[in-house]
C-alpha cells in the first residue's frame, strides 16, 4: 500500500478574470523535504503549476504544498500564486491500494486452500491479518469483526436450512413408505388381473386349438365325403338291396314254412280222421 495526494483546485486569472479548474489527475505532488518526528515521519509534497491564462495569455504560476504528519493524515497546506488569485482547493491523502499485491496475497491464500493444506492457510491468514492490522489497525479490526459476525450469520443459516432440509427430508420419506405401499398394493392388483388375463388367455386358446382341430378334421372328410358322395349312396343303395333281398328271401321262407306247417297239420287231421272211422266200423 502506498499513498497519493489527490485534490482539486479553482483560481481566476488576475488580468482577465477567467476561471481555470484543476482536478486530482492534474495535480503531481512530489516529497520536498522530511524529518523524523515523535509520530514517524513527516513529509512535505509540493506540486507546481506553470501555465498561462487560457484566455489572456498571462503568466501565471501555482504552487501547492501538503505537510504529511503522521503517515497518512494533512497536517497542514500551503498555497502560493502569481498572476492568479486562488479561490478555493482541497486536498486529502488516498490509501492506493497496490493491486498487484492483494491479487498477489489472494492467490496466496487460496493455493493452500486448495490444496487442503490448512495449516498452511491458517499460518499465511495469520501473516495476512498481522500485515494488514499493521498497516491499518482499526479498518482491519472492523473488517474482521464483520467478516466473524457474517461468517457467524452464514454459518446459523446454514445450519438452520440443512437442519430443515433434514425435517422436509423425513416428512418426504414418510410420503415415500406410503406410496410405496400404494405402488406396492396396485402392482399386486395388476399382477393379479394379468394373471386373470393369462388364464383366460390360455382358455380361449385352448378353445380355439380345439375348434381349429375340427376345422382340420372337417376340412380332412370333406372332400372325401364330397368325392365319393356317389360311391356313398351306390354303397346305401346297395345295402339296401341287399336288405330288401334278405326280407323276400325271409318272407318267402315264413311263407314256405306257413305252407308246410298248413300241410303237417292237415295230414296230421287226415290221420286222426282214419283212426276214428275205423274204430267206429269195428
Ligand atoms: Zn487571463
Amino acid at each position: 500500500m502506498s499513498y497519493q495526494i489527490v485534490g482539486s483546485a479553482i483560481y481566476k486569472c488576475t488580468k482577465c478574470g477567467a476561471k481555470h479548474y484543476l482536478h486530482r489527475e492534474d495535480f503531481e505532488f512530489n516529497a520536498q523535504s522530511g524529518s523524523e518526528r515523535q509520530m514517524g515521519a513527516e513529509t512535505q509534497y509540493v506540486a507546481e503549476f506553470d501555465e498561462p491564462c487560457h484566455n489572456c495569455d498571462q503568466d501565471i504560476h501555482l504552487e501547492f504544498e501538503v505537510w504529511e504528519y503522521p503517515a497518512g493524515i494533512i497536517n497542514y497546506t500551503n498555497e502560493q500564486s502569481e498572476g492568479a488569485e486562488i479561490l478555493d482547493s482541497s486536498f486529502e491523502i488516498e490509501q492506493e491500494r497496490d493491486e498487484d499485491d492483494g491479487v498477489i496475497e489472494a492467490v496466496k491464500l487460496a493455493k493452500p486452500l486448495l490444496q487442503f493444506r490448512f495449516d498452511k492457510f491458517s499460518e499465511q491468514f495469520v501473516d495476512f491479518w498481522i500485515s494488514r492490522y499493521r498497516k491499518d489497525a482499526k479498518t482491519t479490526t472492523v473488517v474482521s469483526i464483520v467478516s466473524i459476525l457474517i461468517a457467524a450469520v452464514v454459518l446459523g443459516f446454514s445450519i438452520y436450512n440443512s437442519e430443515q432440509a433434514r425435517k422436509s427430508n423425513q416428512e418426504k420419506t414418510q410420503d415415500f413408505k406410503e406410496q410405496y405401499v400404494l405402488l406396492r398394493a396396485t402392482q399386486e392388483n395388476l399382477t393379479d388381473l394379468e394373471n386373470f388375463i393369462l388364464s383366460k388367455k390360455q382358455e380361449i386358446s385352448a378353445t380355439q386349438d380345439l375348434l381349429n382341430k375340427l376345422q382340420e378334421q372337417k376340412a380332412e372328410i370333406e372332400p372325401i365325403v364330397a368325392a365319393n358322395q356317389e360311391v356313398v349312396d351306390a354303397l346305401f343303395a346297395q345295402q339296401r338291396k341287399e336288405m330288401e333281398k334278405g326280407l323276400w328271401f325271409e318272407r318267402g321262407i315264413s311263407f314256405a314254412l306257413g305252407v308246410l306247417a298248413s300241410l303237417i297239420a292237415s295230414v296230421i287231421w287226415h290221420f286222426v280222421g282214419r283212426f276214428r272211422k275205423r274204430g267206429d266200423e269195428k
